[in-house]
């Protein structure tokens, strides 16, 4: 049974990205104010931002011998102008890989050596990882350039890029890639390194117009302030307070990272109207008590996703803010929206909403590949344009997650009711979310058994209701005649962070066992390990 949204299929663009938003679809102003810098009050106006991006796009066609389909690695926070390079490298026909700042050297120098990076932009207080990454994967230190508006420490600022003519956006296929985002995958197979999920020119014009239909309603209102915390190398950022800003001209305040505090204060100076959040965020909204000293009754669009969202914090966020939380679904390989609550509709708790318009779902058995209907959970298969062309170098995975008829795999289990709301209930594939960051369990295992003492290794989902997270947990075989301690969980921990980005660390602790379960070609059986793990009389 095939299940689409009973809304119109949209008209998708038939140019790329960069032509999309020249096009300027909602005939936004030049002067009107896109992006804002909270801390420095520093602006850029939709005007501003086409041309520089032009600039920047010149610049490296000009005197960097910048060639069409050339990659460039954004591996920074956030800040207010994030987009100009990103938007110059596409108006040039180039490719952008949008890298986690917190990562590791190591996580660094393997995103930029699977996409092929030739150019980064980065800050200063970041060079020391993105130089020593740079050097082992062969680019250029003069392609090394800087965000904050300044030349430093011997590498230019974007802006030193720019050259003096704009130049006008190269004509680009829209099955061309655009942008190369990491997602650890969404089969089961245990692939312990992240790839790069090929998102086209088609993939991302879809979606945003895929989003804008349903929001039509919302986009409409002149008035809009959007808060963007959310990590702009994610997907989910990158469209929402990046693109859809872009596109309908919205003002947003752009922060670097998320702090409840200011998170606050700018809800309330800003007046903000629209914000995209994680589940720890709906718990804060919903339960803390510094949210209570703050006016926010400028807000009137809340939206969640990342990671399941605890069904009553919608129901508190609404009696205390008086907002209702949408939820909505996505995945990298889905451009990345899937499912959203409709502005009008306040869907049954829990659901993720019906599908985008245009995109085709169907339920199947996990093992036996039988279809499934209204009411019976199976694992989620999407075809549509926003789905992406693949993994990067990595046909393999890429045969596996899309089938040959285009259907692809997501790795979540879910249902639908007869009304067309989705429920995720679970997920097949071996991805934990800590606070909607990935972590792929078969990526720590593989550093786990690097340690001396560790046999053999599996990491677990665990559930941190406090904070309303998956949190990894590590169940480890050590080696014979070795003391199993809390000392040695400490040191298999710490072992753990100092090669990992922070959010990968083990926050579920350590569990001690005498063996992993696997299936009889070796797959660890993480499923059963989960079940051990939740029993009531667990040691974890
Ligand atoms: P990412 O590619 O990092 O966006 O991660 C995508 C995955 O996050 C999905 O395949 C789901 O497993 C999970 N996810 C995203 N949104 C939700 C949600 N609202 N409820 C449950 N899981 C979600």
């Amino acid at each position: 049974m095939i299940f689409q949204s009973s809304d119109p299929e949209p008209n998708y663009p038939l140019v790329d990205i960069y032509h999309y938003l020249e096009s300027n679809p909602f005939n936004v102003q030049p002067g009107k104010t896109v992006f804002i810098d909270p801390i420095t009050e520093k602006s850029l106006t939709f005007g501003q931002f086409l041309n520089e991006t032009k600039h920047f796009a010149a610049g490296l066609l000009d005197s960097y011998d910048f060639q069409p389909k050339d990659v460039l690695a954004i591996f920074s926070y956030n800040q207010y102008d994030f987009g100009v390079p990103i938007l110059g490298t596409l108006c040039a026909g180039g490719v952008v890989t949008t890298v986690n700042h917190s990562y590791t050297i190591d996580e660094v120098v393997h995103q930029l050596k699977d996409s092929g990076a030739s150019y980064m932009v980065t800050t200063v207080d970041l060079l020391p990882t993105a130089l020593e990454a740079a050097k082992i994967c062969g680019i250029k230190r003069e392609h090394i350039f800087l965000f904050g508006g300044k030349d430093e420490a011997g590498h230019k600022a974007y802006q030193s890029v720019f050259s003096k003519r704009l130049a006008a956006p190269v004509k680009i296929d829209m099955e061309d890639i655009a942008y190369l985002c990491y997602s650890s995958g969404t089969t089961g197979n245990a692939h312990c390194k992240s790839k790069g999920v090929m998102l086209t020119h088609r993939n991302i014009t879809s979606n945003l117009v895929q989003i804008m239909s349903y929001d039509a309603e919302v986009i409409k209102q002149k008035d809009l302030v959007i808060l963007g915390f959310l990590p702009l190398y994610h997907i989910y950022g990158l469209m929402n307070c990046l693109h859809i800003s872009l596109i309908t001209g919205t003002e947003t305040v752009i922060m670097p990272k998320f702090d409840l505090p200011s998170f606050l204060q700018n809800i309330e100076k800003y007046r903000v109207t629209n914000t995209f959040i994680v589940p720890p965020v709906a718990l804060a909204l919903a339960k803390h008590p510094m949210v209570l000293d703050h006016d926010l009754s400028s807000l009137r669009h809340l939206y969640c996703g990342a990671a399941p969202l605890p069904k009553d914090l919608c129901v508190r966020i609404e009696e205390r803010l008086g907002v209702y939380c949408r939820q909505g679904f996505g995945m990298t390989e889905g451009s990345p929206l899937v499912a959203c609550l409709r502005p009008d509709a306040r869907g049954p708790d829990g659901s993720v909403g019906p599908l985008v318009a245009g995109l085709k779902a169907m339920v199947v058995d996990p093992e036996t590949g039988k279809e499934l209907g209204v009411g019976q959970a199976g694992e989620w298969l999407l075809k549509g344009p926003n789905v992406m062309k693949g993994y990067l170098n990595n046909i393999e995975a890429t045969k596996h997650t899309i089938r040959e008829d285009g259907w692809m795999h997501t790795g979540d289990i879910v249902y639908v009711d007869e009304k067309g709301n989705w429920f995720v209930v679970d997920r097949l594939k071996e991805l934990i979310k800590y606070k909607g960051f990935q972590i792929p369990a078969a990526e720590l295992e593989a550093l786990l058994i690097t340690h001396p003492k560790v046999l053999d290794a599996a990491v677990i989902p665990a559930y941190d209701a406090t904070q309303a997270t998956e949190i990894p947990r590590a169940y480890v075989v050590i080696q014979e005649g070795v003391t199993k301690n809390d000392e040695l969980k400490k040191e298999i921990m710490e072992f753990l962070a100092a090669r990992v980005a922070p959010h990968k660390k083990l926050r579920g602790g350590v569990v001690f066992t005498n063996e992993i379960p696997k299936s009889a070609s070796g797959k660890i059986l993480r499923k059963d390990i989960v079940k051990i793990d939740r029993a009531p009389d667990s040691s974890a």
